[in-house]
């Protein structure tokens, strides 16, 4: 049973119909592509042309007018199926969210629909070699040069740029070069001069790859920045709940897929007497494992109704959480479902092997366990910080 019991029909019915697309694509196609080095812009556009890319963005868009609750739905899903978008954590999830929220009227006529029906990209860049987890010490640098702005800075693991035309960057206002950090968020396109990128060679068989970008003294419009320049703070926390919430449901997604896969396996595998399923040393561990996914898959619901209501506090500890919880149960359940398919765990046929690093990514990305747990350990139970 996938479904919550207090789920709507609608969102029953796109659970469903999102399922059902997520099985004509399959992990096969996915690992398929990761492995050739090519993009999965088939199911990409297909979604986008169904709705489902769209399904947080605004009705008057092109998007459904539901909320990050809805792309959780089809993110859960096509992870299910062993066909997560990675870049449904990126372009409606954050961008989209921040754009809708903070854009101006002509940044949302130009990026929302193409969001929405799959047929505009934008990736979106806030990590930087020297800064990492501490986001404050960022010093990619906007400058006013008459009414352009003039970027310059570098940014790291930085996903699908090459299928995005744009990417949205962080980065501080040259009055603010130190200090708390005054962001402002650029829209830059891929073929700016100065743009440069270079994919970042990675163990990960997936068809999104990571790029270190090069900003050297990039020349844009006064309308590249996103909505106003002193709502900079305000715009990244509206793009980063829905971030963990969705790499949460991609976790969760990947969690479900493992599992289906090894208990599968489980009921027919017979070496001994009666399946490996039956020797509680697979049984339990497996059992364990689904109680990690389902209690995951509970705190991201919350994380995402509590961020679709409107309260962002709330939703930034849920979400916090959430993607915590389902990092530590994909990267189990993985384990164990390579464990419990012994050799054919390893091999690209069963495709599980591949999931190892791609679910270890989860407790890193987009902010690791241990900056989580930071975060917990001061805002929720109001401990001193260390660092
Ligand atoms: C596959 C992938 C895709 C990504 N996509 C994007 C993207 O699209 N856009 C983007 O902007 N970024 C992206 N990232 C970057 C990602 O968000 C960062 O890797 C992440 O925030 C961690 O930063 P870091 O790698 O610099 O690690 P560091 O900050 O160097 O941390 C290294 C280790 O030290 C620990 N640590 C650091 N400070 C503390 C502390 N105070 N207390 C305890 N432990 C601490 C961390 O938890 C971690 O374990 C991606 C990363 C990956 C791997």
């Amino acid at each position: 049973m996938t479904e919550f019991p207090f789920e709507s029909e609608e969102r029953r019915a796109l659970r469903s119909a999102v399922a059902a697309l997520g099985k004509r694509y399959g992990s096969a196609y996915m690992q398929g592509k990761g492995r050739a080095g090519e993009d999965s812009n088939e199911l990409w556009l297909e979604a986008g042309k169904l709705g489902y890319l769209g399904v947080s963005l605004p009705e008057q868009y092109g998007g459904g007018g539901g909320g990050i609750a809805d792309l959780v739905i089809v993110q859960e899903e096509l992870g299910a199926a062993g066909c997560p978008l990675l870049l449904l954590v990126v372009t409606p999830a954050i961008c989209g969210s921040i754009i809708a929220r903070f854009g101006t009227q002509a940044q949302k006529q130009r990026f929302l629909p193409g969001f929405a029906d799959g047929t505009e990209r934008m990736a979106f860049g806030i990590t930087e070699p020297d800064a990492g987890s501490n986001s404050h010490a960022i010093t990619t640098t906007a400058r006013r040069d008459g009414a352009d702005w003039i970027l310059k800075g570098r940014k790291v693991f930085i996903s699908g740029v090459d299928n995005c035309a744009t990417t949205m960057i962080v980065s501080r206002t040259e009055d603010a070069r130190t200090g708390k950090l005054k962001p402002a968020l650029f829209i830059v396109p891929r073929e700016a001069p100065g743009f440069e990128y270079r994919a970042i060679p990675m163990e990960l068989i997936s068809p999104d790859r990571q790029f270190e970008l090069y900003l050297d003294d990039v020349r844009l419009p006064a309308d590249a920045l996103v909505g106003d320049e002193d709502a900079g703070i305000a715009q990244v926390f509206a793009g980063l709940n829905p971030e963990r919430i969705m790499v949460a449901a991609l976790a969760n997604g990947i969690a479900r897929h493992a599992l289906d896969k090894a208990v599968a396996y489980a009921r027919e595998r017979t070496v001994f007497r009666g399946p490996i399923g039956s020797h509680q040393g697979i049984a339990h561990p497996l059992a364990q494992a689904k109680i990690e996914v389902e209690l995951a898959r509970l705190m991201t619901q919350k994380a995402a109704l509590l961020n679709d209501a409107g309260d962002d506090l709330g939703a930034g500890e849920a979400a916090n959480m959430a993607k915590y919880a389902a990092a530590e149960a994909v990267t189990h359940a993985v384990d164990q479902a390579v464990q419990t398919l012994g050799g054919n765990g390893l091999t690209q046929e069963y495709g599980l092997a591949a999931l190892i690093n791609f679910a270890r990514v989860t407790r890193v990305a987009p902010v690791s366990r241990e900056m989580i747990l930071n975060f917990v350990a001061q805002h929720t139970l109001g401990l001193p910080k260390s660092y």
